[in-house]
């Protein structure tokens, strides 16, 4: 962050004319050693070309491109003038905040786009017009108030190679070698990024050919397309804090060092075909991104352009739509992340919390401002920032890294079409068909499913882009970086995908359509004979049960649910009643959503989850106050004791369905101490027996290791346990079950994770009580192995996974998973218990 040191603020100044305040202000730079006086010749000449002036009484003369070589150094320089002064007939009043600026480089856009949020505070901008206090006004443009002098680095600590030193023109300096497996990419730079920000010294990388980056700026450091072994310099003003980042980056920046395979699982990779057409019109070869193999007719899609005209602007106007598009594409991709998360899953989620790392990377905002500042529209200037980067990244030699590039060009669509007006196109496929692209964007892929996609092929792309992770989440066949020619398949063309193999053959003969229809037919075998199993009751291959319910939160998910075999819901997330509207449900409301639920299920069990918003589910239009640490606050439980006006109506609505439905069960989230369940035993207590209800099965969620450390004293007072394994990972962890850096490693097949399960199991089992799991881990291949050899009863696991679960049971004796899971405690790491089961 650029520095405004007091004595480049002037307060209280006056100025008789423009021209007087342009002197003033160069004067300012010129004695602080920023600019040669002649600067102000740059200055004049600027005037000329463009009126500075920015609105709301602020104006900001810069030198022209021409006259950067009297610039010293980077800096700003403000002069306060209270009583105003005439910045000429553009200008809508007086000018009272001079702000000159002297930049080298752009280090001083960041200045800038502050300054564009300030103007749209008109209070602060006014009160700067006149306070006294300089610091008000070194606040408002740096975003932190001057404190004690900078530190002055510590003699003896440098390791300076001399080279380096030249290079980036900073004192310090030191060689490391990159670690991570996959490279610099966006979540260790943006880590690296937060980390030198937060420090605020100046850190640059450097590469062995010269290339450098800013280490404050994401988009520089993806640029140098770092690889692992790359050997890097890297420099600092600071010598702690080189040594901190030299650490973290040895340390691999929240990436896992023992992995050679890319965070979201590995792509297959091109393999001897299992089988091949004999007679195909013609081949096209592509890298295998999602294994399948699928028959159907071909379709082209191609994302319409998005048509950006330079249409400049008032740049203060311009610089607020930027600012207001980039909020907007910030929020969609919150609904894009919930969205993903609820289909797909946390890693699916993550790569979108990557896209929004991408859209808050300062460079590229920066970039974008100044343009604005140049007097370029909005659109447009953000549109070339962002090309720039993209055409970058596009030129990188690692595929991984390359893959980026449309994560990027994904993102800048989202920014574009908030700036356009122009709404998320829909991919129209159609009908079921293999689809052909140049690229599709995460986005894309994520809005697609399988009654819109047989499978795709893409030009480009690499099996490690985001498209591809989520083709093998969406269970569909994918092909990548197949080359332009793909793009000239007629529209209709009969075809055969072979993700496995990564071909696409074309016009293949009908006995290989034949073939290839055997072959699915093997594979779709497989899956059938699990399907076809599907009611049978959960149990192992000796007979011991383990019952698989289902995790659906409306009514009218039950049909499906109990067709694809659950043997009941063992979660019913009542806070999505909540969030899928934009007011509260009412008592009667509620009620009937529940009593719907317990009716469809018949004598199955149904257990009903209390309110759990907070942490990740917001609820905005109940006004509740923001908090540092979400999902450390007044979250589920926590909230409820709160809000009576939400918890009592909801008790009474389930309490009111329980009284008819004996196979209603209630348990409460969040649930941390003893008396937290106690606390909430009573209230559902009062309200049973107001509305004169008998006993109801109360059962506590087990998602804070509190709750399982307690294991032993809660059991005796609850009916059941339900494992919330996403929660219980998060805080056991201390791994933000929503952060895109974290996501690998939030792994609920961590042995401390388990450690927890097994003494809520030894303890409910010691009272007689038995214990259910309703997280993630339950639906898991592996997962549903350990917990089901923890001795855990009950696995509740999304729709679309019951079938496999009861199947995966259903090949192991219980004496094979018992030994399973004690050998999974003994583990050092997730990895470790997952490789016993995938060898
Ligand atoms: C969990 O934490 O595992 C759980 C099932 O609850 P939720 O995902 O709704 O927080
Ligand atoms: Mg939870």
């Amino acid at each position: 962050m650029i520095e405004l040191p007091q004595q480049l603020v002037k307060i209280g100044a006056q100025a008789t004319s423009k021209e007087d305040a342009i002197q003033q202000v160069v004067g300012l730079l010129a004695a602080a050693g920023n600019v040669d006086p002649a600067y102000i010749g740059g200055m004049r000449e600027r005037e000329t070309q463009a009126n500075t002036y920015l609105g709301s009484g602020v104006a900001i003369p810069h030198g022209t491109p021409d006259s950067r070589h009297l610039i010293h150094r980077t800096g700003i320089a403000v002069l306060q003038v209270p009583a105003g002064v005439n910045w000429g007939e553009d200008a809508d009043g007086p000018v009272h905040l001079v702000i000159g600026i002297a930049a080298a480089s752009d280090e001083h856009l960041q200045i800038l786009r502050r300054l564009t949020r300030v103007l749209g505070d008109e209070k602060l901008v006014e009160k700067l017009w006149t306070t006294p206090e300089a610091g008000d006004i070194i606040e408002a443009l740096t975003g932190e108030r001057p404190s004690a002098p900078p530190q002055a680095p510590r003699l003896g600590e440098s390791q300076q190679p001399e080279q380096a030193q030249m290079l980036s023109g900073l004192p310090y300096s030191a060689q490391v070698t990159l670690p991570n497996p996959q490279g610099m990419h966006a979540r260790p730079a943006t880590m690296l990024a937060g980390m030198v920000k937060k420090a605020g010294g100046t850190v640059r990388l450097t590469r062995e050919n010269g290339k450098s980056a800013n280490a404050t700026k994401l988009m520089e450091m993806l640029s140098l397309g770092l690889t692992q072994g790359t050997p890097l310099t890297v420099s600092s003003d600071n010598a702690e804090l080189l040594k901190q980042v030299v650490d973290a980056i040895q340390a691999g920046l929240g990436d896992d060092l023992s992995l050679t395979s890319p965070p979201a699982g590995p792509p297959p990779s091109k393999r001897t075909p299992e089988w091949m057409p004999k007679s195909v019109g013609a081949t096209v070869e592509g890298v295998n991104a999602a294994d399948g193999l699928v028959v159907g007719f071909t379709r082209q899609h191609a994302p319409k352009p998005l048509i950006v005209t330079d249409q400049a602007g008032d740049p203060a106007q311009e610089a607020e739509k930027l600012d207001a598009a980039i909020k907007a594409a910030d929020a969609d991709l919150d609904n894009v992340i919930s969205d993903v998360h609820a289909k797909f899953g946390a890693d699916k989620a993550a790569i979108f919390g990557a896209h929004k790392e991408l859209l808050a990377d300062e460079g590229t905002i920066q970039d974008a401002v100044a343009k604005v500042l140049d007097g370029h529209g909005a659109a447009f200037a953000y549109q070339q920032a962002t090309n720039e980067r993209i055409d970058q990244l596009k030129k990188l030699d690692d595929p991984t890294l390359a893959a980026r590039a449309i994560d990027l060009s994904d993102v800048q669509r989202r920014v574009l079409r908030h700036l356009l007006g122009i709404k998320e196109e829909n991919v129209d496929t159609g009908g079921p068909v293999i689809l052909l692209a140049p690229d599709l964007t995460p986005s894309d892929t994520a809005r697609l499913g399988p009654d819109t996609l047989l499978g795709f092929a893409t030009a480009q792309g690499g099996p490690t882009s985001h498209t591809a992770i989520i083709a093998r989440g969406l269970g569909l066949p994918a092909i990548v970086a197949t080359g332009d020619g793909v793009l000239d398949v007629p529209d209709g063309t009969l075809a055969i995908l072979d993700g496995s193999a990564g071909n696409l053959y074309l016009n293949p003969s009908e006995a290989d359509v034949a073939a290839a229809k055997e072959r699915m037919a093997v594979l779709a075998a497989e899956r059938e004979k699990a399907r076809a199993a599907r009611h049978e009751p959960g149990a192992t291959k000796d007979g011991k049960r383990v019952e698989v319910a289902a995790n659906i939160n409306r009514a009218s998910a039950a049909a499906d649910a109990l067709d694809a075999g659950a043997e009941g819901v063992g979660l019913m997330r009542t806070e999505f009643l909540f969030l899928e509207r934009d007011s509260i449900p009412t008592e009667d409301d509620q009620e009937q959503e529940y009593r719907a639920m317990a009716a469809a299920l018949g004598d199955k069990p149904l257990i009903i989850r209390t309110l759990d918003i907070g942490g990740d589910k917001e609820v905005p239009y109940l006004g509740l106050a923001r908090e540092d640490n979400s999902f450390l606050g007044i979250r589920g439980i926590r909230l409820c004791f709160e809000r009576p006006d939400l918890f009592l109506p909801q008790l009474r609505a389930i309490i009111r369905v329980a009284k008819d439905h004996p196979n209603v069960h209630v348990m409460f989230p969040m649930i941390a101490t003893l008396e937290d369940f106690r606390r909430a035993r009573a209230t559902f207590d009062e309200v049973r027996q107001e509305l004169g209800v008998g006993h109801v099965p109360l059962g506590v969620m087990i998602e804070v290791p509190s709750a399982a450390l307690m294991a032993e004293q809660l059991a005796p007072e609850v009916d059941f346990f339900s494992v919330g394994t996403n929660d219980l990972t998060q805080y056991t962890l201390a791994m933000d079950r929503m952060h895109p850096q974290l996501a690998r490693q939030t792994d609920a097949m961590h042995p401390a994770v388990l450690q927890l399960i097994k003494l809520t199991v030894d303890a409910a089992q010691r009272h007689g009580k038995w214990v259910g799991v309703c997280g993630g881990a339950a639906g898991d291949d592996v997962g549903c192995l350990m917990l089901a050899g923890l001795g855990v009863k009950e696995l509740s696991v999304s729709t679309p996974q019951i079938a496999g679960v009861k199947a995966a049971l259903r090949n192991r004796t219980s004496a094979e998973l018992q030994e399973l899971a004690t050998r999974a405690l003994a583990q050092t790491d997730a990895a470790a218990v997952r490789a016993l089961v995938k060898g």
